[in-house]
């Protein structure tokens, strides 16, 4: 323990323009009165980069969880890392989780202010809070400054590795851990900088036990670390573990949703929250978005992969929903039962459950299934929301298709109803870049561009002339006003005078007598039509074409 003016010292050095007393601080953050059971929870990016899916997802299940038990939810921005910080960092997340519905009851505002009786949510505005806290554990001889240098916690690591012994910094290797009042007095006065850390009365070899809301009961090893409390950089901030501790103490957290990377950190926190006084936290450590590389499931790459980024859904064109429903299904499975019982309700009222959370095996991303889920809410949508997304994606992302679109509104409106509504509705839009690809080809500059170009691949296997002599027969007695059945009866017609076969039975007896079958004529048509060979009916797009397009793309 360090005499009164050594603390005085390091107390005066730590924070020169003074700090929060921790009873003040307490005093400050008084207990929530919220009722029994209300969840209290934060999701706590640093802004260091793109919003991760990640982020979504965590901040979802917040939300869920804390608007079912009339709890709250928070954002904070963990910015105690000033050397990774990016410009704009913190208004990319707040204004991520805002287009994500995501906006938390209490937190940080897209310039930064704070909203909420808790605050600031900030973490480097509360830099004077854990300076109290950190004090605090300071005086009661729970902390220590060590001055040892980068090289020195080098030389201790190689040390280590060459005696093949755990890292870090603790028993013989905490070497400023028992230094005398003399050292410490003599190292300030020769004006080195030093952390603060953290005093562990844990062992390595003991095991501490305790119960995560989603792993249940765990036993690690006891945390023995002196880890930095307060990094000596010009800002004074303090470390990650300090600040969880501290801020979710203050803030009143009742369940604390990390990544399951903070599981090995857990006993430190422990014990430091302990340090404190601080009754324990409950933790739900969840197990963060994977895919699937190469047959091995790993853990989305921040640089690796783009689906990391929320931005690469947006710009797919997922509805938010469909990404907000995905992310449901992803920690409890029943979220698709229950959505089929209740098509009309809002997310917010699945009752979400911790219990199923914790029997999932694992949020393995799976597009495939997203494009299940966003092809569902895509054809429930109302045509004038739908025409609006495809417009408002198609202006960011694709600037042709939205000039296309925007060229002549109201044959515009009718592509894009075309099959959308009635019985046979098509579901083959699960995103909206989905839509230039599917809908392109009804617009003539983008048909000249690129669809009438894959036309003439797609017809390679039939002779010129046969492509001419079967779009002419097709003209000649085609009728725009004329029914489906008509319409049918006269496509058969002009197949049958082009030597297509109309009689099945005969084609397959003898297909070297016809050019094809009735099928390969129409194909002819589609394709020259649209340049696909899958396409919504065809009887359809033509009435949408209207008769000058079909005459013109089938003289061609
Ligand atoms: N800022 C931490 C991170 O991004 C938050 C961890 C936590 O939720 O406590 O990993």
């Amino acid at each position: 323990m360090y005499s009164k003016e050594l603390i005085e010292k390091l107390t005066k050095i730590l924070a020169p323009s003074g700090y929060d007393k921790r009873q003040d601080s307490e005093a400050r953050y008084p207990a929530r009165s919220l009722p029994d059971g209300a969840i209290v929870t934060r999701s706590a990016p640093s802004p260091t980069g793109f919003v991760h899916i990640g982020t979504i997802y965590m901040s979802l299940i917040n939300k869920l969880v804390s608007l079912q038990t009339q709890g709250v939810n928070m954002l904070r921005i963990e910015d105690t890392d000033k050397k990774r910080e990016i410009v704009d960092g913190i208004k990319t997340i707040v204004n991520g989780l805002g287009v994500f519905d995501l906006r938390a009851d209490e937190g940080v505002e897209a310039d930064s202010t704070s909203y909420g009786d808790y605050g600031p949510y900030l973490q480097s505005q509360r830099d004077k809070i854990y300076l109290g806290f950190a004090i605090d554990l300071l005086e009661k001889g729970r902390a220590y400054p060590c001055f040892a240098t980068a090289e020195e916690l080098d030389e201790n690591y190689k040390d280590q590795q060459a005696n093949k012994v755990r890292p870090g910094y603790y028993g013989k290797w905490a070497v400023w851990r028992d230094r005398s009042e003399e050292d410490v007095l003599a190292a300030l006065e020769a004006g080195k900088p030093f952390v603060l850390r953290f005093k562990s009365n844990g062992s390595h070899e003991k095991r501490i036990k305790f119960k995560d809301v989603l792993k249940g009961s765990l036993e690690l090893p006891e945390n023995d670390l002196d880890v930095p409390l307060i990094k000596n950089d010009e800002w004074r901030l303090p470390t990650y573990h300090l600040a969880h501790v501290v801020d979710d103490f203050l803030m009143g957290t009742t369940t604390i949703l990390r990544g399951d990377e903070w599981l090995p950190s857990t006993p430190l926190h422990i014990e430091l929250a302990e340090a404190l006084g601080i009754k324990p936290f409950s933790y739900a450590h969840f197990a963060p978005i994977s895919i699937i590389d190469k047959g091995n499931k790993r853990k989305l790459s921040k640089r690796k992969d783009p689906e990391a980024d929320v931005s690469f859904f947006i710009a797919a064109g997922y509805p938010i929903m469909a990404i907000l429903e995905y992310l449901i299904r992803l920690a409890n499975s029943n979220f698709e039962d229950w959505r089929n019982e209740n098509p009309a309700k809002p997310i917010w009222e699945f009752p979400f459950s911790f219990e199923k959370w914790a029997k999932a095996r694992g949020a393995l991303l799976d597009l495939q299934k997203l494009d299940d889920v966003s092809k569902n809410i895509i054809a429930g949508w109302p045509q004038a929301d739908y025409e609006q997304a495809v417009r408002a994606w198609a202006e960011q992302f694709q600037p042709i298709f939205y000039s296309a679109l925007k060229a002549d509104p109201e044959y515009t409106s009718k592509v894009l109803a075309v099959e959308r509504t009635g019985e046979q509705k098509r579901k083959d839009v699960a995103k909206i870049v989905d839509t230039p690809s599917q809908y392109g080809y009804f617009f003539d500059d983008l048909y000249n561009s690129i669809f009438a170009v894959e036309a003439a691949i797609q017809l390679e296997d039939f002779e010129t002339s046969v492509v001419a002599d079967a779009c002419k027969a097709f003209l000649d007695s085609y009728n725009q006003a004329d029914d489906q059945q008509t319409w049918f009866d006269k496509l058969k017609a002009a197949a049958e005078a082009t030597d297509f076969a109309t009689d099945n039975k005969a084609f397959k007896e003898n297909p070297s007598n016809f050019k094809g079958n009735v099928a390969d004529f129409a194909r002819i048509i589609r394709v020259k039509l649209t340049g696909k060979n899958r396409t919504p009916d065809l009887w359809t797009i033509m009435k949408v074409m209207g008769p000058e397009r079909v005459k013109n793309r089938l003289s061609l």
